[in-house]
């Protein structure tokens, strides 16, 4: 999950790759470090640190200015979190500096034979093993070779990029599997630039060249050499386009809240640009849509919560069979998937290691595949039929707001798309007008919702309760008070309650009931009592011309309902906002929670 940049050029190495790589801290921030090559000295400089990269920048800035070099954030898999195991990581004679996005599956195995050959490891990463290996093939072969003879020695996906003390002003980069995205830019004034991520550089590139699995490159000033290259694809080399971010006046402490508050904006957005962000997507695309018999949504984290939404849409508004699958079940559980499928991947970075390979086994099978990304250009839109874009512009905060919302939205959109019914397509206009203004009222007044935080945030357990729609939504609101509170909270099926999770309820346990206006609703009265029965405190999200539930209970938020199928939407964002508060009351950094990343490139 780490983020890996590279720089051959003429400017001081060390700035660009430091502030590239803060702008990669949203795939892991545990630790960092770089290297860059001393020309005059012939030398490396290597620094370390836990933390972010900033914590080393002075140090290096005022150490050297050398024009060649690599830079790291690191979000452990294998090894603590120290400087150690910070990469770049260094083979025992110092030949191969590497950094790595990935995991080395038969890191063990490799690590007693080289132990046995005379290396030494200094490391408890499997990243290690990489720069060792390429140094021991390097002994018999050159370069070129010994690279390819390690991409065919490690099993397990990884992007490598590293250099050999041999022709230190070249980079080399290894490409096996979906471990992240790898990318060789350049500019006219002759900068190369990898990185893990191309929309972070389009300020400073002309032409990106995407790497996809077994690839191996050496990049030098004059010439980017392809060892070995799939020349299948032709959606590698591109011109990235980003989703501009409209303005806002507000200042904000931190990028979650602004991102909530974003969300009166970019649901705007879409119900704008629905055209060409969605209906010409599918439009263009080659699946024959007549064919499919039943839509497969995985995804991870939120966006397997807005799967469920989605399938909730695909059954109830296309009559299409449907299920949302955790993607990194998807395999394990050998579903039976065939050419009437169609699975969409829902990844916002379109780099999830578990979408991206779920979607690849999917295509195997026959089945067409869609991914849904905030991204142009993904692993996931290089490996689907088609991908659509989200259309709310880049999320930094590591808990997921305004793409699960747009997320959502967009799957509506598909499922109105592919509805056989024509009633459907002309009520879908009239059915999104005004969406936008009941965010915005609601973002509106949000004192009721930090009252609500100060109840929840001295708890240490929260229940999330919610029938049919609103199901998706209790976990996904579960999901944000664990990612940015710490506070444990499970999102269940309300029926489910008495099925065991009844026995939890007392003093220390409330429960946020959703109760909208729908045919959910007297069951839902039903859970409230049955609660209160067992003096157990229920907040409930009710609808604001509820003058019935709002009796049987001291805390509740009122949401002005727009229709039932978009209410999810509306409900979401309240519970965002009571996780945001709940966070700051607690005093942690929402943007930055512990031992997550926002990007998750392993399995
Ligand atoms: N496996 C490597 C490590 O633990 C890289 C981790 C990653 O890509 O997230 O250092």
């Amino acid at each position: 999950m780490c983020g890996i940049v590279g720089y051959i050029g003429k400017e001081n190495a060390s700035k660009i790759l430091i502030d590239l790589t803060r702008s990669l801290e949203y795939r892991g921030y545990d630790s960092a470090g770089i290297a860059i090559y001393d020309s005059k000295e012939n030398k490396f400089l290597i620094k370390k640190t836990t933390g972010t990269i900033d914590r080393i920048k002075q140090e290096i800035l005022n150490e050297i200015d050398g024009t060649t070099g690599i830079s790291h954030t690191r979000w452990a898999t294998h090894g603590k979190i120290n400087e150690k195991n910070a990469h770049p990581q260094i083979s025992s004679n110092s030949k191969i500096l590497i950094v790595h996005n990935g995991i080395v599956e038969n890191y063990q195995e490799i690590k007693n034979n080289l132990i046995k050959s005379g290396y030494n490891f200094t490391s408890e990463t499997d990243s290690e093993i990489i720069a060792n290996l390429i140094e021991f093939n390097l002994a018999e072969s050159e370069i070129k070779d010994a690279l390819e003879k390690t991409m065919d020695s490690i099993t397990g996906s990884s992007s490598i990029v590293g250099i050999s003390k041999d022709s230190p002003n070249d980079i080399f980069l290894i490409k096996k599997g979906n471990s992240g995205g790898l990318v060789i830019s350049e500019n006219k004034s002759g900068e190369k630039i990898i990185c893990s991520d191309p929309t972070i550089i389009t300020k400073f590139s002309d032409s990106y060249r995407y790497l996809v699995d077994n690839e191996i490159a050496i990049i030098s000033k004059h010439k980017n050499n392809f060892i070995r290259e799939n020349k299948e694809p032709n959606k590698r080399v591109v011109n990235i386009k980003t989703n501009t971010i409209l303005e806002d006046n507000e200042t904000y402490q931190y990028k979650m809240e602004e991102e909530i508050f974003y969300q009166k904006k970019s649901i705007k957005r879409i119900i704008d640009d629905k055209n060409d962000l969605i209906i010409n997507k599918l439009n263009e695309s080659n699946i024959k849509f007549e064919n499919i018999q039943r839509v497969l949504v995985i995804g991870m984290g939120s966006s397997f919560n807005a799967g469920l939404l989605g399938s909730y849409y695909f059954e109830s508004i296309s009559s299409l069979k449907s299920e949302t699958i955790n993607a990194s079940e998807f395999i394990d559980s050998k579903r039976i998937i065939d050419s009437n499928d169609l699975v969409i991947g829902v990844t916002q970075s379109g780099e999830t290691a578990e979408t991206i390979k779920a979607l690849e086994y999917a295509k195997s099978k026959g089945a067409k595949t869609i991914s849904v990304t905030e991204k142009n250009i993904s692993q996931a839109s290089i490996i689907s039929d088609t991908n659509v874009n989200i259309g709310c512009g880049p999320e930094y905060a590591v808990a997921s707001t305004k793409t699960f919302t747009a997320t959502a939205l967009t799957l509506y959109i598909i499922s109105v798309y592919l509805s056989r019914d024509n009633e459907n397509k002309k009520n879908l206009e009239n059915n999104l007008l005004g969406l936008d203004s009941k965010i915005e009222s609601l973002l509106l007044d949000t004192k009721d919702t930090k009252e609500i935080a100060k109840i929840l945030s001295s708890k240490e357990h929260i229940l999330y309760l919610g029938r049919g729609i609103m199901y998706p939504i209790a976990m996904e609101g579960a999901l944000k008070m664990k990612e940015i509170c710490y506070i444990h909270s499970e999102g269940y099926a309300a029926g489910e309650m008495k099925h065991g999770v009844n026995a939890l309820i007392g003093d220390n346990m409330p429960s946020i009931v959703l109760c909208p206006p729908d045919e959910t609703y007297p069951k839902m009265i039903s859970t409230i009592n049955e609660i209160q029965a067992r003096n157990g405190e229920v907040i409930g999200l009710i609808d604001k011309d509820d003058d019935n539930t709002n009796k049987l209970l001291s805390n509740y938020l009122t949401i002005e309902s727009h229709n039932f199928f978009i209410d999810p939407i509306l409900y979401v964002i309240q519970l965002q906002l009571i996780s945001l508060y709940s966070s700051l009351r607690l005093k942690i950094n929402p943007d930055r929670p512990r031992n997550l990343a926002k990007t998750v490139t392993v399995e």
